[in-house]
């Protein structure tokens, strides 16, 4: 038991560390696809932490998610600016993420849903504010969706994985078709082509619908970008495609490992 508890103490601190990455990822890939970037230090990914307020380098001792935070009550050492509460929430909610999913899984099945769940908080996040599913996640998601599936990691096989991704990209293409051809507007953009055919890969064709189904009945979309800040050239009345899919898919993929879906879907072949 202790052993049990040390291993999700553990996990929830590398969850807070990957909350600190998303802090980075869902502000600067946005930048970078849009063109916005102010300074050259937010130019990369990958590089060291700076300042969000004055650019200034951030010594490692003073980056450890969460805890940085709490200690210095939301300010930066260096020049005493606010640091955004929503950093720290990003880092809280993925440190507790691999920890509800260890709780209530086997350690796979816990990886697995801990990994599609950092995806789709950073996809949902930047959908919301820039109605933008950038590819640099997206296709990721799904080549990761088809590998686990063929190495017999998730519920859905390679077969189904592959029919899934189809399905999700094809009907992306139909109707941006149908639209174009009808009333001559796009009705969805073909960036959301790889973001419905990872989904697919994750959950497979009928889970597809089953996300569908779950995430229009549960998220109020319209509701989650009235709290989070969105760009001013994103349109009053556009529908960011991410939240309500990916959420629905994660709790099809829970429903899945749980062995819920079974009777309706004969999961299993
Ligand atoms: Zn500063």
């Amino acid at each position: 038991m202790a052993t049990d508890t040390l291993i999700i103490l553990i996990a929830c601190v590398y969850g807070a560390c990957v909350g600190s990455f998303l802090t980075v990822l869902t502000t600067r890939l946005p930048m970078m696809i849009l063109g916005t970037i102010k300074s050259p230090v937010f130019d990369t990914l990958w590089g060291r932490s700076h300042c969000p307020n004055c650019n200034t380098l951030i010594p490692f001792y003073r980056n450890i998610p969460v805890v940085t935070w709490l200690f210095q009550l939301g300010r930066a050492k260096c020049c005493g600016g606010k640091i955004p509460g929503n950093y720290f929430m990003l880092e809280i909610v993925c440190a507790a993420i691999p920890g509800v999913f260890l709780l209530n899984f086997d350690t796979q099945s816990a990886l697995t849903l801990s990994l599609f769940s950092y995806f789709a908080l950073a996809l949902i996040i930047i959908d919301i504010r820039h109605l933008l599913a950038p590819f640099a996640i997206t296709i990721p998601l799904g080549v990761l969706g088809l590998v686990l599936a063929a190495s017999g990691t998730l519920e859905t096989n390679a077969m189904k994985s592959l029919a899934g991704a189809l399905f999700g990209g094809g009907i992306v293409l139909v109707l941006y078709a149908i639209g174009r051809l009808t009333t001559g507007r796009e009705w969805l953009g073909l960036g959301d082509l790889p973001l419905l055919g990872a989904v697919g890969a994750w959950v497979g064709p009928d889970g597809f619908i089953l996300s569908w189904a779950f995430g229009l009945m549960g998220v109020p979309v319209a509701y989650l970008r009235r709290l989070m800040p969105s760009d001013p050239d994103v349109p009053e009345g556009a529908l960011p495609m991410a939240p309500p899919i990916l959420v629905g898919a994660l709790i099809t993929l829970i429903l899945s490992e749980l062995g819920l879906l079974i009777p309706l879907l004969e999961y299993n072949n």
